[in-house]
């Protein structure tokens, strides 16, 4: 019997799976079992659109359309807390299963907090996260630095601190760091974050730790949750997954693994926190005034749950039909959603004149953070 707190390596029965699975296929085997058994009524996960760079949240009712979903796309801006929020009804009526990534299952909570999300009804299995690729960028990156077509490349995956693709007539890997110091690379509030094993998922799965004659063919899971415990013990008594103890020299890899990535985010953080700290008024009014209120920063964001300003009045400072913004249209949304922002970039990549939004409102909920948690308390995640 699985246990909150064991660490497995975990890997399908299914051929189909296998094939088409990033590792092991534990996720896409997990979320099939659920389906097929109603522990939930329907799973979001992501699926290949229009090509690689495409990655599309899909809602699948029937379990054998799981298997188009196995795989990990790297290049997208995806949010699926608020796919539930909005296409599902924010699983009010229906038990979810959804595959999280760190951003997604902490605006998830900040979802349920505000009564949007019903957590009781969703199944959350994490996969640890690395970071994703802007889609634009990613494909500008393959053409400028990698030297490859992007239309000829048929796989991309992040590993061992490289950006690797595959292509028609080869494969090239090229460093993150070496990406990221010349303006490619992650999309930069990955680089900030520090939530690489989301682990208040059900289930935090992920590769870092698998080695051994496993590696690459299972996946690794951290039970998280009673919840959890129970999906893989029964989907482990229906055959549809075996398992085996992780091996403790798998953990400690994965252990400074993480420990890396939580250094690089630092690293990240320092430096553009501490170029913003000394200007941060100049820098909001001057990045802000191309601004020419489309809303879809309001919009995007899972934390702010306010309606557009539509039909209400706006102030003397913000005054209605006026672009770009006023200061405070800006200054009273980063006052409002800055305390409980989760970094997932959202705003910052769907802003037609690219303001740097995440940035701002990131840094100052971290600055928040450093101030006053230690005298508050422990914060329920570090973002
Ligand atoms: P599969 O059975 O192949 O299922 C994978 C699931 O992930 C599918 O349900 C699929 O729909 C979903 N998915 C695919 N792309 C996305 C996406 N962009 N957002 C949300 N869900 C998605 N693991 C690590 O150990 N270290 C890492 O650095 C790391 N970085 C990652 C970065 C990204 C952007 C993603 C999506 C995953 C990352 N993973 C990382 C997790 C890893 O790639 C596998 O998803 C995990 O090991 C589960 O393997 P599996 O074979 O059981 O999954
Ligand atoms: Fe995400 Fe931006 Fe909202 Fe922060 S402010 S939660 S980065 S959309
Ligand atoms: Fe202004 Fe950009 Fe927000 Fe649109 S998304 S309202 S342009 S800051």
């Amino acid at each position: 019997m699985a246990a909150k707190g064991d660490m497995i390596y975990a890997w399908t029965t299914d051929s189909g799976v296998a094939k088409k699975a990033e590792c092991g296929g534990a996720v896409t085997t997990l979320l099939k079992y659920a389906l097929e058994n109603k522990i939930v009524d329907v799973v979001v996960a992501v699926k290949k659109g229009f090509d690689l760079y495409d990655a599309v949240p899909v809602a699948i009712t029937d379990a054998k359309d799981l298997d188009q979903t196995a795989g990990s796309l790297h290049c997208g801006t995806l949010l699926m807390s608020t796919f539930i929020q909005k296409y599902l009804d924010g699983a009010k009526n229906m038990k979810v299963g959804v595959v999280v990534k760190g951003c997604d299952l902490m605006s998830l909570i900040e979802l349920g907090k505000r009564n949007e999300i019903n957590m009781a009804n969703v199944l959350t299995i994490g996969v640890n996260c690395g970071g994703s690729v802007n889609p634009i960028q990613g494909r500008k990156m393959i053409r400028e630095k990698f030297g490859v077509d992007p239309d000829k490349v048929t796989k991309e995956e992040i590993d061992k601190g490289q950006f690797i693709i595959e292509y028609e007539g080869g494969h090239k890997g090229i460093k993150i760091d070496e990406l990221e110091d010349e303006g490619y690379g992650r999309r930069t509030n990955c680089r900030r974050c520090k939530y690489k094993i989301p682990r208040q998922a059900d289930l935090a799965c992920g590769n870092w730790g698998v080695i051994g004659e496993k590696a690459g063919k299972a996946t690794f899971v951290e039970i998280c949750s009673d919840k959890g415990a129970d999906l893989i013990s029964k989907a482990v008594s229906a055959k549809k997954l075996e398992t085996s103890a992780a091996d403790p020299k798998g953990i400690e890899i994965r252990g400074k693994t993480e420990g890396a990535m939580l250094k690089l985010g630092e690293k990240w953080r320092k430096k553009e926190f501490t170029a913003l700290r000394d200007n941060l008024w100049d820098f909001i009014n001057k990045e802000t005034s191309r601004c020419i209120k489309c809303y879809s920063c309001i919009e995007k964001c899972p934390v702010c749950i306010s309606t557009p300003f539509e039909g209400r009045p706006e102030s003397y400072m913000v005054r209605p039909g006026y672009i770009p913004s006023d200061p405070m249209f800006h200054l009273r949304r980063f006052a409002s959603i800055s305390d409980s922002c989760v970094n997932c970039g959202q705003c910052e990549e769907l802003c037609p004149v690219e303001i740097p939004l995440a940035l701002i409102s990131h840094a100052i909920r971290v600055e928040g953070d450093n101030a006053y948690v230690p005298k508050l308390g422990a914060a329920p995640y570090k973002n």
